[in-house]
């Protein structure tokens, strides 16, 4: 696997590290639970990155030396990623491995993987994660640039098969990119169910200092495109009718700018005191948070999947979100949460002012909504990923003769 600018084992919640990472992670250790062996290959970030990390067995992350160790944008790496491939290929050579299939992850490292293919002579399957040409469609955010946006269209043609996560990905590839529908295959993205487990409510609460408030959560990076400000903004009008807190997991460090702004719209909103930026947090301790809630918001504008729906959900807490990446398919309206139209305050704050409403629904209400995503598990998803690299490679061969 290639994750070249973002990696598997980077802290979670920063700028550039979030639910792609643990994609990666999760499938790539599934993977080699079921026998097989997995590399994934990741840009060295800092000069303190271990070299090689074991994510479990037959599964490892293997850092790879290609411009600056550390604070080079995204965009940059670019220039590096003829470094990349050959370092990679200077590294397999000396290992003597050789590799069945490539599975690329984002453009970046589906630019660098269409090289190694070429080399290595086996297929190539290719997941974009976001797509530069959805997220500009938003209007909001740092505008994606051209070139980004002819490489996904180059490779969605020229890989041997498109992991899309949602249909609406799968129908994005079609009408922005023209993509071939029968390179397409859609496979959702999966949720730990061992990790997030329901916890109950009031226990949660206790250890995480929350009172008794009504508690609505978001978990992410801080990037425009989430829409936090969105819920900021509902945030005034619930307060007018509720005793309320927003608590806010995600990127929080320095050289996040968008921190900085959501804190400074808190303020200027006047509720700040009804606002927690709790800043970045491990996974392990996610499954608190979630099951403290009474609703987890999101507000996003973009999202390709959001792993932090099926998160939330397999803890047991309803959601409020837009119409993006998963939610439609995973949500039950009534049941499991709320689908907004669109992240304007006042939709946001009608629907989270309905389901704090009748919180306190108990364990019950917990266990079936968890009920609702169990066959999200990574095991499901590794399944259903090495039936399509078994086709793939079967289709690659028979045309190779
Ligand atoms: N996350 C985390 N700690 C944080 C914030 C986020 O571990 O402080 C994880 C979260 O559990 C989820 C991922 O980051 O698995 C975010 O994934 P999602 O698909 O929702 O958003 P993306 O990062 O892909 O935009």
């Amino acid at each position: 696997m290639l994750s070249v600018h973002s990696s598997p084992v980077g802290q979670l919640g920063t700028k550039d590290t979030g639910g792609m990472s643990v994609y990666v992670q999760e499938l790539a250790r599934e993977l080699g639970k079921r026998g097989h062996r997995v590399d994934v290959f990741t840009r060295a970030h800092d000069q303190v990155d271990d070299r090689i990390v074991t994510l479990g067995k037959g599964a490892r992350v293997i850092h790879l030396g290609a411009g600056e160790a550390a604070g080079m944008h995204k965009l940059a790496i670019y220039s590096h990623l003829d470094d990349f491939a050959s370092n990679l290929e200077a590294f397999r050579r000396r290992s003597g491995i050789g590799y069945d299939l490539i599975h690329s992850h984002y453009w970046l490292s589906g630019w660098a993987g269409r090289w190694l293919q070429r080399w290595w002579g086996v297929p190539h399957v290719t997941m974009f994660h976001t797509l530069g040409a959805a997220k500009n469609g938003t209007g909001v955010g740092e505008r994606e640039p051209e070139l980004r946006i002819r490489i996904e269209e180059n490779l969605v043609r020229n890989c041997h098969r498109t992991i899309a996560a949602t249909k609406r990905e799968r129908d994005e590839l079609i009408n922005l990119y023209d993509a071939p529908a029968e390179s397409i295959s859609v496979i959702p993205c999966g949720v730990n169910l061992d990790l997030f487990q329901p916890v109950d409510k009031r226990k949660a609460r206790r250890q995480l200092g929350l009172d008794g408030n009504g508690v609505v959560l978001f978990v992410g990076r801080m990037e425009p495109s989430k829409g936090i400000d969105r819920l900021l903004m509902a945030m005034t009008r619930l307060e007018q009718k509720l005793d309320v807190r927003l608590v806010i997991v995600g990127g929080d460090g320095p050289g996040e700018p968008e921190a900085d702004r959501l804190r400074r719209l808190s303020r200027e909103l006047g509720i700040e005191d009804s606002v927690t930026f709790v800043g970045t947090i491990s996974q392990k301790e996610l499954p608190l948070y979630y099951s403290a809630a009474d609703a987890c918001a999101i507000p996003s504008y973009y999202e390709s999947f959001g792993l932090v729906a099926l998160e939330a959900l397999a803890c047991g807490t309803p959601l409020v979100a837009t119409r993006v990446g998963c939610i439609e398919s995973v949500v039950r309206e009534g049941e499991s949460g709320c689908v907004v139209a669109d992240n304007s305050p006042r939709r946001l704050a009608d629907a989270i002012g309905a389901l704090l409403s009748k919180a306190d629904a108990g364990a019950e209400t917990a266990t079936s909504i968890r009920a609702t995503v169990t066959a999200f598990s990574w095991a499901n998803i590794a399944a259903a990923m090495i039936e399509e690299y078994e086709s793939v490679i079967a289709d690659y061969r028979a045309k190779a003769g």
